[in-house]
């Protein structure tokens, strides 16, 4: 069958399997039922190629809670349970889960093989710096425990490996105790980017922060932006949030997205959230997952799809590097709708985790005429100030590009031919960025 990631570019012809329970991802692994190269697939959020191979295995049927210990704070799950069905459980008992990705629908093995990160990064580090511990299924159909004290090489592979070393099975998460799962949010507004650096400094011990960005205003207001700093409100219901969701039944007609619209929803973004900032409390939902209301809203970009362009640099160039990169976006008309500025604390020992000390951005490009080049000279910025890509957003980094700038590709290398000898895990990204 024909899979893409989110972006829904690239498209490849793979056999899907999907094996009904746990007991079974071994069996199939020793049957030697499966020829050629082999990825795990989790809730298919990856926007790129991280997830596409010849052969994919569904996590979907390890969707089960297995235990809930609350001396320790921990849960353990079947790595196919997304995040939104975690809060389901968690939210009623007080908990939260100390970080969050801007969808619900990604898995838990997705968020490991990412180590995906929230809008408290600055505060809270990345998803595996709460991973209590996972079982990993290799190659040969052997089981292993994986900790930051077992299986240490393991463990740094996999988590934010994508998916190379093996398939996650369950996983063992910290919780964090919340007074309300309400958040008291504070909307400020910065004329430009200048302004924003030094509103998300200067409020640092806020615990989530994040600024939404008019990409494509330039000269003064370059940069221009609406920063949300937010923490959990003292007071409020613990209560899930089950949502209506709204549906895109096609793809909205690839004209309809064009350098007009595209200004126009910034510009208009921008002043609607000028004109009601201040303080507001507001569910958890709308805060972390703004765009979960929408079904398929990936489909807006058209059939062709769309590139999500992230990127970190380094604190000491960041603010040369953010302006660089948005004077070419402002200047190309090709900026996305919803842009998004946020801070990193350092990074954690996991060999391909993203985040390091610095501001990531994040911008969407349709896939059209002229976005190709447009990337490539981002990609230029990016390495002069020693910058990096985020392997779950991309769909096109080249070789060169990845080695440089992930300086512990090698050792990653060398612990997966340990636990893979035969290169069993390989996904359409892996070879194009020479990992596999
Ligand atoms: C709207 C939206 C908002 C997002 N916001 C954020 C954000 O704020 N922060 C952030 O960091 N990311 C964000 N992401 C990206 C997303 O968190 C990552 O791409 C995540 O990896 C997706 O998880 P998934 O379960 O959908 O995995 P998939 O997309 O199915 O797979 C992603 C990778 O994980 C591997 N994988 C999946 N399951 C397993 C398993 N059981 N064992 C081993 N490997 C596995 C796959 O092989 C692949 O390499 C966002 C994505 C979307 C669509």
């Amino acid at each position: 069958m024909q899979l893409h990631g989110w972006g829904r570019f690239p498209r490849a012809d793979a056999e899907l399997i999907e094996p009904p329970s746990a007991e079974l991802f071994p069996e199939i692994f020793k049957s030697e039922r499966i020829k050629g190269s082999l990825i795990a697939r989790g809730g298919g959020r990856s926007y790129g190629d991280s997830a596409l191979s010849k052969n994919i295995i569904s996590s979907r049927f390890l969707d089960n809670f297995l235990e809930f210990d609350e001396t320790s704070e921990t849960i353990r799950c079947g790595a196919g349970v997304s995040i939104d069905m975690l809060l389901r459980t968690i939210i009623p008992t007080g908990y939260f889960l100390p970080v969050l990705p801007g969808t619900g629908f990604v898995s838990v093995g997705g968020a490991i093989a990412a180590d995906i990160h929230g809008k408290n990064h600055h505060t809270d580090g990345s998803f595996c710096d709460h991973l209590v511990r996972f079982s990993l299924l290799l190659a040969s159909g052997e089981i292993i425990e994986c900790s930051p004290k077992t299986a240490i090489d393991a463990f740094i592979a996999t988590c934010g490996g994508m998916g190379l070393t093996g398939v996650i099975l369950d996983a063992t998460l910290k919780l964090e105790k919340v007074p309300s799962v309400c958040i008291k949010r504070e909307s400020i507004v910065a004329a430009n980017l200048e302004d924003c650096f030094d509103l998300i400094e200067d409020n640092e011990s806020s615990k989530y922060s994040v600024a939404w960005i008019d990409c494509l205003a330039k000269k003064n207001a370059l940069g221009r932006s609406i920063l949300h700093l937010a923490e959990h409100n003292a007071t409020g219901l613990q209560k899930y949030k089950s949502r209506r969701r709204l549906s895109i039944p096609f793809n909205i007609p690839a004209f309809l997205v064009n350098k007009h619209t595209t200004r126009l929803f910034n510009n208009s973004f921008y002043h609607l959230r000028k004109r009601t900032a201040g303080t507001n409390i507001v569910n958890y939902d709308s805060y972390f997952f703004p765009l979960d209301n929408i079904k398929n809203w990936n489909r807006v970009f058209g059939q062709k799809g769309f590139f999500q362009y992230q990127l970190v640099i380094p604190s000491d160039s960041a603010k040369r590097g953010m302006k660089e990169i948005l004077n070419v976006v402002a200047n190309s008309g090709k900026g996305s709708f919803i842009s998004v500025l946020k801070k990193f604390s350092k990074s954690n020992e996991n060999l391909l985790s993203f985040p390091e000390a610095g501001y990531t951005l994040t911008l969407d490009f349709k896939n059209e005429p002229g976005i190709s080049p447009l990337m490539k000279k981002l990609d230029d910025i990016v390495l002069a100030h020693c910058g990096r890509l985020y392997l779950a957003k991309d769909a096109r980094m080249s070789e060169d590009m990845f080695k440089k700038s992930y300086s512990n590709w090698e050792k990653f290398i060398e612990i997966k031919n340990r636990l893979d000898p035969n290169g069993k895990f390989a996904s359409i990204q892996s070879d194009r960025i020479g990992l596999t």
